[in-house]
Formats: C-alpha cells, structure tokens, sequence
C-alpha cells in the first residue's frame, strides 16, 4: 500500500469512527470534474479522484468542510468563497494535526486550491 493510500486509510477511520460520516472513495455519481464533495444532511464524503495523492489532498479538503461545519454549526453558513476559506485552513489543520505535511507541502496545499483562492480573492476584493 502506497504512503498515500495508508494516509487516506487513516483519515477514512478517523472520519468514519469519530465524525460518523461514512466515506465512499470513488463514487461514479459526482459529475466528471467534480472529485469530491461533502453532503452533511447524509453525512456522507463522496471521492472520485484516482491519483493518489490528489485524492489525499480532496480528502483532507472536505475533512476541512466536515470540522468547520460542527465548529460553526450553531450559526447560519457562509456564502461558498467563505466555506472554501475555512476547508483550506482546517484542511491544513488536518494535515498537521495527522502528521501528514511529509506528504502535502504547504506548496503542493496551496497548489491544489489555486481555483478556490481565486475566488476567494475576487469575492472579498
Ligand atoms: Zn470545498
């Protein structure tokens, strides 16, 4: 097994055993250029991502999205620019909390979010 692929074992048992959010690793129902998405009313993380480390990366980004959503869950959720804000910073949270940042740099983080810091950028200039 790949130290990608044990990284996104773990972070599955973690999820699944203390969050109780199931995760399926490739579901064929997201829309091609979607890989990967968080539905909390199912408490469900869906992947579809066959690179693993691109599949380590979504998986720590919707971690992200699940941390911030029980932290902030007694408010109202922001607009998306401002829940991609938070599933980028807890995801790294994630990431070192995990012991993880010997396989995602903070580059290789900030890379896999260039879309989302675009737009995170146009939203609040
Ligand atoms: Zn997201």
């Amino acid at each position: 097994m790949c130290k990608y692929t044990k990284a996104i074992e773990k972070l599955i048992n973690i999820i699944e055993s203390k969050y109780n959010f199931k995760v399926i690793k490739y579901c064929f129902d997201l829309p091609e250029n979607i890989v990967g998405r968080i539905d909390y009313q199912k408490q469900l993380i869906m992947l579809n991502e066959p690179i693993a480390k691109e599949a380590l990366m979504t998986l720590c980004h919707e971690f992200g999205h699940l941390i911030s959503y029980i932290k902030y869950s007694d408010r109202e959720q922001p607009p998306k620019p401002e829940r991609e804000r938070w599933a980028y910073l807890y995801g790294w949270e994630i990431i070192c909390r995990y012991n993880l940042k010997n396989l995602i740099s903070k580059q290789d983080w900030r890379e896999h979010h260039k879309d989302e810091i675009k737009e995170i950028r146009e939203y609040y200039n």
